[in-house]
Parts: structure tokens; C-alpha cells; sequence
């Protein structure tokens, strides 16, 4: 007889879900890419978070994380069955400057997955220990910034923009150093894949460029397989991750989100937002808002963000060159080429966006000049930046009275009363509807976002041994768009003790 709470005769979480066949998988790209590394068991791993959603797409029985195997290999303490984990080597542009050699530091890729629905997921834990790529690093992480990066990738997700996702959120009583001392946690995280532009920019800058073909064969066969078959595909291939580039862009300036440290190995050839650190989403709008304490530049202030983007593609590019062309000249007109598409495909995608934020169906040649104008009375008066566009809904037409609801939010009242002026006036214009526009707006303006003050609290109340926080944020963030009263208060401006919370690149 066979008892389901028979450990023995439970099949192992692992087994539910085929790994992809090796000839698919990034870890065959072999040693010179991504060697076999083994993780470094954690002592006493808890599951402090699981992402039931996720397991469920992917194939993996949500019951399987009840098993205490479960938290032991979303620890790293036990390999999934057939796959040795692999840590592979990049390089980067790191606020400006080259470093020719980074890599998963404290990341080991520990499965690659045909998942339920039909994709290929990779699954990566990050803070699993030492590689060959860790530096003088410990390769750990701590849940300070393991919390951060599990609710912002859940919380991008269900704002609809492209990112890693994360599966599961593992804490050990293990010490790590840092400013003081502070408590291990692994995060496993999940995406198609997890190339970086770095990726190419170390075999490009090592002069080894017969390496960059198989990198970005399997790159194309796996991820742009529309591509794969063109002879012209390499091309085809790197101007859809330019305009990916410019896309992603746009949705991180539509929704106030400040990455941080947007160097070149922590931008995703896929175009998805990847490596959550001193991230930050704006409250107050200030269009210069650098939100990683350490970037006393302002490299990555919230305004620079799409010209960076802009300049890490030609950095790609550049490491690219080789693959476009065997002649060096032809070769930098095709790059030149392919990096001027990124301007218009990110004004396209922005304006878009910013129409869509204030509610206009169409769009027409004096609609950026007065999407500006409304960003400069929100930059002037420090407006909170979800606030201001949540409660622009409120709005109506069918009055000129004075924008209830939505005063309150702003500031600079003078210039606001003069901009709903026109406002009306273009809503008018193209008959716009006061309720229908509301439902859209609503859709894409979100209630809620991750703000900085909310997730320091969980964490808080983490480091005292409680979950609850957690949890409350990731359900509350799933539904990002959908008013949900009974946490009305997590819609709320950081109350001003809490307004200028620090977050810099220790993590
Ligand atoms: P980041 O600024 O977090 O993108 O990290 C830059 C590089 O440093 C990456 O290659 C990371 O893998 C590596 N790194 C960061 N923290 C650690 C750590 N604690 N141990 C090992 N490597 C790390
Ligand atoms: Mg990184």
C-alpha cells in the first residue's frame, strides 16, 4: 500500500516537470560558457514564500512545497535530479566603465524546464553560494534584498512588464556580512532565460570571437526561433532586441520604476527586467530621482534611463560586430543601423504609453506637448507620481468646474487648473467618454505599486520572524490595477518618516 504522507513513496517535486532535452539547454553550451558549479548547502532552509501561480504554469505541484525536500533544494542544499547546476561568465559596462569579467557570482542555474504551459523555463537560485565567478565575494545573499527582489518581480509581472519572475523565497539563520551582519535567503528565480548583454561582451573584449556564434545560435534557436532560418538572422535577431530594449524602456518610465544599476550585465537580452537591487518605484515625482544611494552621479536617475538603455545597445552592439559582418566597416554600418531604430521604437512605444496613462484613444501631434505639460506640474510640485495618474480618472467633461478628486493630488495648482483646460478641451475633442476613459485609465494607471516603504516593512517585520508582510504585499500586488479597500492604506504616500529610505548595492 502506498500512503501519500509517505516521504519515500512521494514523487519527488522534480519529477513532475521534464527537463528540456540537453541539445536545448544553455548549460550545453559547456565549460568556456557556463561549468558545472555546485552549490553550498545552507543551514536550517524555511520556504518563506512560494509562488503558487508560477509552479502551477510551470508543472510543479504546488503541494510539492510542503515537501521539506522542497525548501532543501530551493536552498541549493540538493541538486534537481539529472541537471549539475551551472554558473556562467559575463562581463559589463558598470556605470560606464568596462570590467572584463563578472558572472554569476552567487546565482547557479539549477534547471531547465519544458514547462506545463509549453515554454522553456530556466531556474536560477540566487544566493546558492561561491563560483568560479564570485571574486571576493561570499556568494551569498540576504533577505533584505532577497525580499526586494521576490515582490518586485511579482509585482512587474502583474503590471505587465517584462521580467524575471521568482518562484520561491528560502531563509536560513546563516550569517552573512555586509554593513553589519545580516541573515542568509535564496530567492529562486525564473525566465525563458537569463542571457545578459555581458554575456557577448566578454568573449567580444577577450578576443575570442568564435565564441559569440554559439552563444547567439542558441540565443536565436531557443528565444527568436522567427529568426533562425533568415541569413540575414543575426541582424534580424539583435534589431528585435534593440527595439525589446526600447520597449522595456518605456514601460519602466510609465510606471516610475528606477532600476538602479542598469549596467550592461544586468540587461536581459530578452528585454526583460532583470536584477532587483537598490530599485525603487518614484512616490514624490521628481524627474531626476536617482534611487540607488550609491549612484552619486545620477548615472541612473529616472530621466536617464531610456538613453541608457540606448547606450547599453550599442554597447551590445559593439560586441556584436563580428557576427554582422567579416568586414569591420560593413559590419559598424549594420550596427549603426540597427541602434538607430531604438529612438523611434522607444518614442513610439512612450508616447503611446503616456497617451494611454491620460486617456487618450487617439493620438494626435500637440498630445506630447500636453503630456509634458502635465509631468512638469507633477516634477514641480512633487506629486506622487502613481497617485497623480490613478486619480486623473476622476476627471470629468461634462463640467469645467473645478477636477474634484484629482486636486488634491497635485501641487502646483495654478499650472494644473490651467493644463485641465486643454485637457478637457482634447478629451472633447475625440468625444472621449468620462466612464469608459476611467476603466482604461484604471487599467493601466496601477492603485498600487511596490513603494519602497512598504517592502522595508516587511522586511522589518521578517528580520522579527514574521512572514505575514510578505505575503500581504505579494497578494496585494498581483492585483496591482483593482482597487481593493480593505488595503486602501497601501495606496497611501509614505508617511514622511519613512520618505527617504536608503537602498544601495549591498545586497
Ligand atoms: P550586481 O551589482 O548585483 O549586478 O553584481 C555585480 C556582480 O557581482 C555580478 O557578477 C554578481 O554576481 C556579483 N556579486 C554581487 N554580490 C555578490 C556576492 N555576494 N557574492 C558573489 N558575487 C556577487
Ligand atoms: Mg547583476
Amino acid at each position: 500500500m502506498t500512503a501519500v504522507s509517505d516521504p519515500a513513496a512521494a514523487p519527488r517535486f522534480d519529477a513532475a516537470v521534464p527537463l528540456l532535452p540537453p541539445a536545448r539547454r544553455f548549460a550545453a553550451l559547456g565549460d568556456d560558457y557556463a561549468p558545472q558549479t555546485a552549490t553550498t548547502p545552507l543551514p536550517e532552509p524555511s520556504l518563506l514564500h512560494f509562488n503558487q501561480d508560477l509552479a502551477l504554469r510551470i508543472g510543479l505541484d504546488p503541494q510539492a512545497a510542503r515537501q521539506a525536500e522542497f525548501a532543501q533544494a530551493m536552498a541549493g542544499n540538493r541538486p534537481w535530479s539529472g541537471y549539475p547546476p551551472v554558473s556562467s561568465v559575463y562581463a559589463g559596462h558598470q556605470f560606464g566603465v568596462f570590467v572584463p569579467q563578472l558572472g554569476d557570482g552567487r546565482a547557479h542555474l539549477v534547471a531547465e524546464l519544458q514547462g506545463r504551459d509549453g515554454a522553456r523555463w530556466e531556474l536560477q537560485l540566487k544566493g546558492g553560494g561561491q563560483t568560479p565567478w564570485s571574486r571576493f565575494a561570499d556568494g551569498r545573499a540576504v533577505l533584505r534584498s532577497s525580499i526586494r527582489e521576490y515582490l518586485a518581480s511579482e509585482a512587474k509581472h502583474a503590471l505587465g512588464i517584462p521580467t524575471t519572475r521568482a518562484l520561491s523565497l528560502v531563509g536560513s539563520p546563516a550569517p552573512v556580512r555586509r554593513e553589519t551582519i545580516e541573515s542568509a535567503a535564496v530567492v529562486c528565480r525564473a525566465a525563458p532565460g537569463f542571457v545578459r548583454f555581458g554575456h557577448f561582451e566578454f568573449f567580444y573584449y577577450q578576443g575570442r570571437h568564435d565564441r559569440l556564434a554559439p552563444l547567439a545560435d542558441h540565443v536565436l534557436n531557443e528565444h527568436f526561433p522567427q529568426f533562425a532560418d533568415r541569413p540575414d538572422r543575426y541582424a534580424a535577431w539583435l534589431a528585435e532586441v534593440v527595439e525589446g530594449t526600447a520597449r522595456l524602456m518605456a514601460r519602466w518610465q510609465a510606471v516610475g520604476f528606477c532600476h538602479g544599476v542598469m549596467n550592461t550585465d544586468n540587461f536581459s537580452i530578452l528585454g526583460l527586467t532583470i536584477d532587483y537591487g537598490p530599485y525603487g518605484f518614484i512616490d514624490a515625482f521628481d524627474a531626476h530621482h536617482v534611487c540607488n544611494h550609491s549612484d552619486e552621479g545620477g548615472r541612473y536617475a529616472y530621466d536617464q534611463q531610456p538613453m541608457i538603455g540606448h547606450w547599453n545597445c550599442s554597447r551590445l552592439l559593439q560586441a556584436c560586430l563580428p557576427l554582422l559582418a567579416a568586414q569591420p566597416e560593413q559590419a559598424v554600418e549594420i550596427a549603426q543601423s540597427l541602434l538607430d531604430r531604438y529612438p523611434p521604437a522607444y518614442a513610439e512605444a512612450m508616447t503611446r504609453a503616456w497617451a494611454d496613462k491620460i486617456g487618450l484613444r487617439e493620438l494626435r501631434p500637440e498630445d506630447p506637448e500636453l503630456i509634458n505639460r502635465y509631468l512638469g506640474i507633477l516634477h514641480r510640485g512633487h506629486s506622487d507620481f502613481t497617485r497623480s495618474f490613478r486619480h486623473l480618472s476622476r476627471l470629468r467633461t461634462d463640467t469645467d468646474g473645478p477636477a474634484h478628486g484629482v486636486r488634491d493630488e497635485i501641487a502646483d495648482l495654478a499650472g494644473f487648473d490651467a493644463w485641465t483646460v486643454d485637457y478637457r478641451a482634447r478629451l472633447r475633442a475625440e468625444n472621449s467618454n468620462d466612464a469608459e476613459r476611467a476603466t482604461r485609465m484604471n487599467a493601466v494607471n496601477p492603485k498600487y505599486v511596490l513603494r519602497n516603504h512598504l517592502v522595508q516593512r516587511a522586511i522589518e517585520q521578517a528580520r522579527q520572524g514574521s512572514h505575514g508582510e510578505i505575503d500581504t504585499l505579494f497578494r496585494l500586488l498581483r492585483r496591482p490595477f483593482d482597487e481593493q479597500p480593505e488595503l486602501e492604506r497601501y495606496a497611501d504616500e509614505p508617511p514622511v518618516a519613512e520618505r527617504h529610505i536608503e537602498v544601495s548595492c549591498s545586497s
